[in-house]
Parts: C-alpha cells; structure tokens; sequence
C-alpha cells in the first residue's frame, strides 16, 4: 500500500489552509473532507471579520475559495468519513475511512467543533421539526413565524439576527442578564425591532404536537415558570471538540480538546492539530487558519527532519 505524506483530516478553513500550505510544499496532500466541505464556517451566514474581505462574503463563498486555492496547488480532496485511526507505533500512520484504508507518514487532524445540546425534554424529538442548530440552514422555512434564540454569545445574536430577515419576532432567551457577545453585534441586535431578549432565564423543555409550538422556560432569579408560545427554537450555547474518533490514541484536556504543543504538533510526534479542535478559546476562522499555517509548517518541518527514516517506506507522489 502506498504510504502518502500527509494526510488531513476534516474541510474547513483550517483543514483547508493546512492542505494549501502543505501543497506548496510539495508533500501532495490528502483531505478526507468527511461528508462535506466547509465545516461550520459554511453554514455561516455571513462573515465579516476575515481580513481582507471588507464587504463581507458567505461562509460558503469562503470555503470555496479556500478549496479552489488549495487545489490549485495540488491538494486531493476526498470525500468521506474517518472511522478509525491508529497512531501507536509511529510513523507510517493508519487512517481508514468508510470506504478505504490509508497510511500516512503525518497527520494533520483539523476536524472541528459541533454545536452542543441544551439536553431538555423535547430537544432531540423535535429537531428539524422546530428546532435547529442553524439559522443559515432553517431560516428560510421560518417566514412569518416567531422563533426563539437560546445563548448569549457571538453566535446567539449573530444568528438571531440572520433570523429576523424571515420571523416577525426573534427572542433571545440567555441565562444571564448580560451577553456573551461582542459589542458590535450587540448594538446591531439592540438596534433592530425584530429583537428582543428574555433575561436570567433557561429553557427547561421544548414542547409541541407534530412540530414545536413552545418553551417552558424558568427564570433563574425568582424561579417563576411559565410557557412560551413559539414556532422555532435555535439552539448556541456553544461546542464540542469532535475528538471521539482519537480517545485512547491522543491526549486531551478534561473537555475533549487535542492537546497540542507550541508547534502544534499533538501528544504522538508527526501527528498535528489546528482549529477548533484543540481550541476552546480564540474559535475564529482567522486564529484558525493562522494555526493550520503553523501546523502545516511544522509538519513540513518533522518530515525534513525525519527524511532518512521514512525512505525505506514507499511514499506516493
Ligand atoms: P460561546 O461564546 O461559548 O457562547 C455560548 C453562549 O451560550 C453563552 O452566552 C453561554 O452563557 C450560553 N450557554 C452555554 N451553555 C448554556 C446552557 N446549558 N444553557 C443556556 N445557555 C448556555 O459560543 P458561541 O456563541 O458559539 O461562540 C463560539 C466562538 O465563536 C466564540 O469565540 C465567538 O467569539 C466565536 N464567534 C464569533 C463570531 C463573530 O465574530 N462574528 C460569530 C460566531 C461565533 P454564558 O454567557 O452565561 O456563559
């Protein structure tokens, strides 16, 4: 079997950036995009704040131009799924997808993040009939009708606000009395009338018939109970690094993220890491193509150096 140089694992910005750079240094990458290209970045609405692009574009614009720039270096793309890894043993490296089994001399993990659960009563039973994880995916089919808005982060408002091009009213439901979110965003969402928000309050059950028709919702100041009547209920309360596939192969911190050194190489060396799978913290296309342009360096960097060990194995070119 050929042994290809690197492999990547996940499509989105920082997989994708990690493919370009790899590219250009002539390893002729490998991207297992999972099922679809883009990550969470492509069910963005709008992104504003990527350097360079002053008007804005779609998360789908920027991914697509991120894989046409990719490719035009050289980067193979292929769609499918990771279902198993093995990393013990060193360098070359088991990757096996649904459909095939690769090895890799190095391996750049980039596989992201995925919107987390409010785990009430309701919840599971009525995605897709009324609760979503997405505004850029649903929203459309909310016209006309009122939605609520559970968080109070970036993406809450951001979203939130995405939503009132289609719901006569959009409700933030947050925890707090004060948002998470940046104060531009913020202003945006004080200053349109479609906007409202329901403080120091949780959602306690989504409820409904064939589809949602309201929230129990609990105020966590004077524990008054009292059901809202609603047709959508979106859900950003944040993430979870998608690290199932590499338990028992890599270290993690206590909330699953990759643990990465200041090379961002992960706990087995010639196996690498960026975006959000290794960072709870920054989370923005921008920090996470800056860390795949570090860890596609580095991993050209730990390939030169390990060179003689790897010629025996057969590489394809
Ligand atoms: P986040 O910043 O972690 O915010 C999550 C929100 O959900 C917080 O307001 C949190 O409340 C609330 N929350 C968490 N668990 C909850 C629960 N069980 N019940 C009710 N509420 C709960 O997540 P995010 O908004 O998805 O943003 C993630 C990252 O992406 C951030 O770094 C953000 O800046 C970035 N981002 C940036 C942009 C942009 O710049 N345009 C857009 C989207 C996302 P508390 O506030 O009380 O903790």
């Amino acid at each position: 079997m050929a042994v290809e140089k690197v492999i990547i694992i996940g499509s989105g910005p920082a997989g994708l950036t990690a493919a370009l750079y790899t590219a250009r240094a002539d390893l002729n990458p490998l991207v297992i995009a999972g099922d679809q290209i883009g990550g969470q970045v492509s069910l963005t609405a709008e992104v504003e704040n990527y350097p360079g692009f002053p008007d804005g574009l779609t998360g789908a614009e920027m991914v697509e131009q991120f894989r046409q720039h990719a490719e035009r270096f050289g980067a193979r793309i292929e769609y499918d799924l990771v279902t198993e890894v093995d990393f013990t043993g060193g360098a070359p490296f088991t990757v096996k997808t649904s459909s095939k089994t690769y090895r890799a001399l190095s391996v750049i993990i980039t596989v992201g993040a995925s919107p987390r659960r409010l785990g009430v009563p309701g919840e599971e039973e009525y995605i897709g009939r009324g609760v979503s994880y997405c505004g850029t995916c649903d929203g459309f089919f909310f016209r006309g009708k009122d939605v609520v808005v559970v968080g109070g982060g970036d993406s809450a408002i951001e979203e939130g606000l995405f939503l009132t091009k289609f719901a006569t009213g959009v409700r933030v439901i947050h925890r707090r009395d004060e948002l998470r979110a940046g104060a531009f965003l913020q202003n945006r969402a004080r200053n349109n009338e479609k906007m409202s928000f329901i403080w120091d309050t949780v959602v306690d059950e989504i409820v409904g018939d064939d589809r949602v028709t309201g929230v129990k919702v609990r105020n966590v100041k004077t524990g008054e109970v009292e059901q809202l009547d609603t047709d959508g209920v979106f859900i950003f309360i944040g993430h979870y690094p998608n690290s199932a596939l590499f338990e028992g192969q890599l270290e993690m911190d206590a909330q699953g993220y990759l643990v990465t050194s200041d090379r961002m190489q992960a706990s087995v060396p010639g196996v690498f890491a960026a975006g959000e799978i290794q960072d709870s913290i920054w989370r923005q296309v921008a920090t996470s193509v800056g860390q795949a342009a570090a860890a596609a360096i580095a991993c050209t960097r730990w390939l030169e150096e390990h060179e003689e060990e790897h010629e025996k194995l057969v590489v394809s070119t």
